[in-house]
């Protein structure tokens, strides 16, 4: 067994293939519908948004997908990702347990969303497309796709929920540098927009309608495509980097996880680090508890219904069967802003109907807690998405301690903190509150599911 702290692998090590799930499944995946026959759809009817190459991979059920030399050859700027021993961090918990975490601030923006960023960018480039349209909520995925476009030649147009434009400006100026244009949603420039502000003119925005306005763009122009950044099958797919990076720099230390702990906002990093692992349980190997943590103030998994529903506030996207607080909720302002979504990926959502992960949701000042300990430890700042795993994983190593078991644990850190200052001098001033949702208020937006729902 190695006593090293710091596991790197080295640049031929790179991933060849993405690992699809798919392929493994217990059970296919629901279907995805019209939004207006409620009949399943096609490719053709997705072709509006994504490229082919795309629309692909988000219905393929082929294990193992090549992974483009080009695509690679960006992903070399940072990857493989380091994946680290917390020595410091059991020492200050004096558990038994070992913890390791998988560390994806290296990139350039700064998180795993990068991972999927490259690859959109480089189908897109491939098929002609000249333009992409996406939102951001706190400017994660925007710098992402930002710096990703660019790259690749793409003009890249962001709808920007309007609270972060203005509480964020760094973000904003993270992705202008990198040459995209940044605009506040609700904007002028949609229909879907439009109508929002007519109703709301002070709006603050939120990720649902800035999706609306990314959508209706990129439908309305030829040489326009849509770009998510996180929930959709291929999104999934891109992140299976950290996984399979994981898994063998695991072997490297001589040790395997009984635990695997990730944040879900829309599933991608959690789904990226966990799938690789449970694809092999899946297969036969080695059993693994999963564990997806989320906010308790947008609490998806944990109290959300798996139900047809819209993706998105103006119901323009296709149906997806998926946990959901209903596509009207609005969470509360937490500052994890990369979690406050509505839905959750349909194939999260599956395996968690299927017993296969657990999920587990906690409080943002909790979180904040958790994220301090590890700074003071590991010394780096996580992302406030990102204590949500650290938080579980501290817990999860304290019951090890009262229990006398020397579990492994591994997490992931999906980001790190630096644009977040303002979150952490909040909660250092006491500023943060915890807010749980009524069962009124979380029935509210249930109410109103579309009525295939229902079936
Ligand atoms: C966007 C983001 C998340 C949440 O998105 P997922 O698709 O659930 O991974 C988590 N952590 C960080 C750092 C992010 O930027």
């Amino acid at each position: 067994m190695s006593d090293s702290t710091k596991y790197l692998l080295p640049e031929n090590r790179i991933p060849k293939s993405w690992y699809n799930i798919a392929a493994d499944l217990p059970e296919p995946l629901a279907p995805v519908l019209h939004p207006g026959t409620g009949q399943p759809i096609g490719p053709d009817d997705l072709a509006p948004l994504f490229p082919m190459a795309l629309i692909g991979q988000e219905v393929s059920t082929e294990r193992e997908i090549e992974i483009p030399e080009p695509v690679r050859d960006v992903y070399k700027l940072w990857r493989p990702a380091p994946l680290y021993r917390a020595r410091r961090l059991e020492a200050a918990l004096d558990t038994p347990a070992k913890i390791y975490y998988k560390y994806e601030g290296v990139s350039p923006s700064g998180s795993h969303k990068p991972n999927t960023a490259v690859a959109q960018a480089f189908y897109n480039k491939e098929e002609g497309t000249k333009r992409l349209s996406t939102e951001t909520g706190a400017g994660q995925w925007g710098s992402s796709l930002a710096f990703a476009g660019n790259l690749f030649g793409l003009e890249v147009d962001v709808f920007m929920v309007k609270i972060s434009y203005n509480q964020k400006p760094y973000r904003r100026a993270v992705m202008e540098t990198y040459g995209a244009r940044c605009v506040a949603s609700p904007s002028n420039e949609t229909d879907s927009g439009r109508a929002i502000l007519a109703d709301h003119p002070d709006s603050n925005g939120s990720l649902g309608i800035a999706i609306s306005e990314a959508v209706e763009v990129a439908a309305k122009n030829d040489d326009t495509k849509y770009a998510l950044g996180s929930v959709l099958n291929h999104v999934l797919l891109h992140q299976s980097v950290i996984g399979i990076e994981a898994i063998e720099q695991m072997e490297m230390a001589g040790d395997y996880p009984d635990i695997l702990i990730g944040c879900a906002g829309g599933g991608s990093n959690f789904a990226g680090l966990a799938f690789p692992f449970l694809g092999r349980k899946l297969r036969g190997g080695e059993d693994i508890r999963v564990i997806a943590v989320e906010p308790a103030a947008c609490p998806t998994l944990t109290r959300g219904t798996y139900a047809y529903d819209f993706g998105d506030t103006g119901h323009l996207t296709p149906l997806v069967k998926m946990h959901t607080l209903g596509s009207t909720f609005v969470p509360e302002g937490i500052h994890a802003g990369g979690l406050r979504y509505h839905g959750m990926s349909p194939i999260v959502s599956h395996v968690l109907d299927h017993g296969l992960i657990e999920a587990q949701a906690y409080h943002q000042t909790a979180c904040f807690k958790a994220g301090i300990k590890f700074a003071q430890t590991e010394g780096i700042v996580p992302a406030p998405e990102s204590t949500h795993a650290i938080v579980s994983a501290i817990n999860e190593a304290q019951a090890c301690k009262e229990r006398g078991e020397a579990k492994t644990i591994l997490f992931g850190l999906s980001g790190h903190g630096n644009f977040d200052m303002q979150a952490y001098t909040d909660f250092l001033d006491g500023k943060l509150e915890d807010h749980a949702h009524s069962e009124d208020e979380l029935a509210r937006a249930l109410g109103e599911l579309p009525p295939v729902a229902a079936e």
